[in-house]
This record gives structure tokens, C-alpha cells and sequence, in this order.
């Protein structure tokens, strides 16, 4: 929710966003614009990445404003195939595939047939998994202009969750564990279960295996999912994991308040721009040192497959990390 008390109007959010280019007079003038609900060329152009929310100094959430001139300005009228894709995602079959008592209850949203492999082996022995149209979170709708949707059906999704009885639910899907943590309660929704994120959730395993470990000593660059905006609590886990297995994370410029979007948010908007930030994404992690990228998001990865490659990096979604250094899988 924007928070229209806290904004002083000092445009940092427009010029620190790297996807449009903008002085501090013009980015002051059209946020100015943005809250009195004028017409900007803002609406069109932010791809959101949702990184102003992190940056603006005020703590104001001016995505959360974006999203709503966005909406208002009809801008989702550019995409009718992911809208129609994404209203589809709710009426997906559903299905709880039943674990052990006592194992963990994770929630694989709509996007487990994309990554279908990952659950196997020892980090997924008893777990049961919750997946289908049921538990969609529509956190998605925000990368085509659309707020509305995510908060009509947050507290049925809530709901059906709970129903599980589960006292925690693992978030295999980084926006899942955005809804459940930050914007269900911003909704005023309540929710009875703790969401756990898929970072917490990998560092807790590989924790209880560590006996198992084989450190990869191979340096790796982490992508940065956009709904870590909203939740970056869960970003020392991601630390903590890389150190427990071994795995160097260079530094470089792309990471952290920095990340890059990993480019899926942007396709439908303007392909080129897309296709500039993956090469420079990956070329800065490919400079740095490292070998494989590590996605937390599968959106990121499916994005991000067949140009790491081209980089010279490996891709592999961060529960894979974790198998190799079990010695489950090679990774590249
Ligand atoms: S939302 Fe934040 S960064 Fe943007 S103009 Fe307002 S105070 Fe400045
Ligand atoms: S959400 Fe991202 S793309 Fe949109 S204005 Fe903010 S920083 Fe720029």
C-alpha cells in the first residue's frame, strides 16, 4: 500500500530505477503525477521489478502506487494472453500429495510442472506438497499491470492453505511466500499457518544432513527474485546456505538492493530492453567469477536457461545447489 503521508515527492525511486532513464526534476515532476493521478509515461514504462519499494528512503512503497495507476490507466490491456493465462492459473486442477506425519508441508503454487524434477532426494524425503490452481498466489498479475486480482482472492487462497492444518507451510515459489508474509496481513487477511521461505527451509535440511555435505568450492552468483522486495528478511538464508555448502558467492554489481530483474517481468513490455539486461545480468556474474547462477524464483530460471549457458554459466535452481553438495546430482 502506498503510503502517501511518508512520500516527500524527492523522485529517488524513478531515477534509481534502471529501466527508464530520468533526471531528478523529471522523475519528481512525474511522481507528482502519479499521485494525483495524471497521466505519465511511467505507467507504461516501469516493468515491475518492484526494486523502488526497497529503495525509496521514506519507506512510501511507490510500486504499490505504480501498480494502481497501472490498473486504473488499463495497461494490462497490452498483455491479453498472460492476463487470460494467469485468470486460467486459478481454475488449474489441484491436488495434496500426501508425506509422512510430521514431514514438511510445502506449497508449489501453479509452477511445479515448469521445474518438475527438483523433488526428489533426501531434502524432500517425507514432505507433503500442496500444488494446482487452489494454491496460486496471482502474485504474477503485478507483471502485467494488475493489483486487483491478487487481493480478491488472497484470503480464499489463505483459507484453503489452512485447511491443511499445517502450522507451517514451506514457500517453494518466492511470491507465495510474499503473500502469505507481507501482503495477506497488509490486506488486513489473517494467517494462521507460518509461511517459511525456501531459502529458511533448504538452510534447515542441508543443516540437518551436514554430515553429508561435500562443499562444492565452486564460486556462485545468486538471481535475486522481485518478490524478495517485499520479503529481503529471508536474503541471510541465502547466505547462510551458500557458507554451509561451500559455495563462494563473488561480488558483483547486480546483487542485493542492485539485483537485476532476471528479465521475465520485461519480455512482454519491450524485448529488447529484456534481452540487454539478461546479457548484462549474466555477463557481470560471469565477470565476477562465478561458474552457476543459482535462481530462487523457477520464473527466473525458465528466463534465464538458455542464456546462461551462452555466458558460460551453469543455471540451477538453488534446491539443486543443495543436491550436489549432497552428492545427489552434478551440476554443469
Ligand atoms: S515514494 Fe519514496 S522515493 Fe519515491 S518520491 Fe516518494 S519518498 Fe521519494
Ligand atoms: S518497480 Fe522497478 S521498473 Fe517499476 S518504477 Fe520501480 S524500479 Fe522502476
Amino acid at each position: 500500500m502506498f503510503k502517501a503521508e511518508q512520500c516527500t515527492v524527492c523522485g529517488e525511486c524513478l531515477t534509481w530505477c534502471p529501466y527508464m532513464e530520468m533526471s531528478e526534476e523529471e522523475a519528481r515532476r512525474e511522481f507528482r503525477k502519479l499521485i494525483d493521478g495524471e497521466s505519465t509515461p511511467v505507467a507504461a514504462q516501469c516493468v515491475s521489478c518492484m526494486g523502488c519499494d526497497e529503495i525509496c528512503p521514506e519507506r512510501a512503497n511507490p510500486f504499490s502506487l505504480i501498480i494502481q495507476r497501472q490498473e486504473e490507466q488499463g495497461e494490462f490491456n497490452r498483455f491479453p494472453e498472460a492476463k487470460a493465462r494467469m485468470e486460467l492459473a486459478y481454475s488449474l486442477p489441484s491436488e495434496v500429495r500426501p508425506g509422512a506425519p510430521g514431514g514438511p508441508v510445502i506449497d508449489l503454487c501453479t509452477v511445479s510442472p515448469m521445474t518438475h524434477w527438483l523433488f526428489d532426494g533426501a531434502l524432500f524425503e517425507g514432505a507433503t506438497f500442496l500444488m494446482g490452481g487452489d494454491y496460486y498466489c496471482g502474485i504474477g498479475f503485478y507483471h502485467v499491470g494488475l493489483s486487483s486480482p491478487v487481493e480478491a482472492h488472497a484470503a480464499a487462497v489463505v483459507d484453503r492453505v489452512a485447511r491443511t492444518g499445517a502450522r507451517e507451510v514451506v514457500c517453494y515459489h518466492d511470491d507465495c511466500y510474499t503473500l502469505y508474509k507481507a501482503m495477506a496481513p497488509e490486506f488486513g487477511i489473517d494467517v494462521p499457518f507460518e509461511p517459511i521461505s525456501w531459502p529458511e527451509f533448504l538452510y534447515r535440511r542441508m543443516k540437518a544432513l551436514e554430515d553429508r555435505i561435500r562443499p562444492l568450492n565452486r564460486p556462485v552468483a545468486y538471481q535475486r527474485p522481485c518478490a524478495s522486495r517485499y520479503t529481503p528478511e529471508k536474503d541471510p538464508f541465502v547466505d547462510r546456505l551458500f557458507e554451509l555448502i561451500g559455495a563462494p558467492k563473488p561480488a558483483r554489481s547486480y546483487e542485493g538492493e542492485n539485483a537485476f530483474c532476471c528479465g521475465g517481468g520485461i519480455v512482454p513490455r519491450d524485448y529488447e530492453l529484456s534481452n540487454r539486461i539478461k546479457h548484462q545480468n549474466l555477463k557481470d556474474a560471469r565477470d565476477a567469477g562465478a561458474e552457476i547462477m543459482v535462481t530462487l524464483c523457477p520464473m527466473c530460471f525458465m528466463n534465464l536457461k538458455k542464456r546462461a549457458p551462452q555466458h558460460g554459466l551453469a543455471l540451477a535452481p538453488i534446491s539443486d545447489l543443495c543436491r550436489a553438495a549432497l552428492g545427489e546430482i552434478e551440476i554443469g
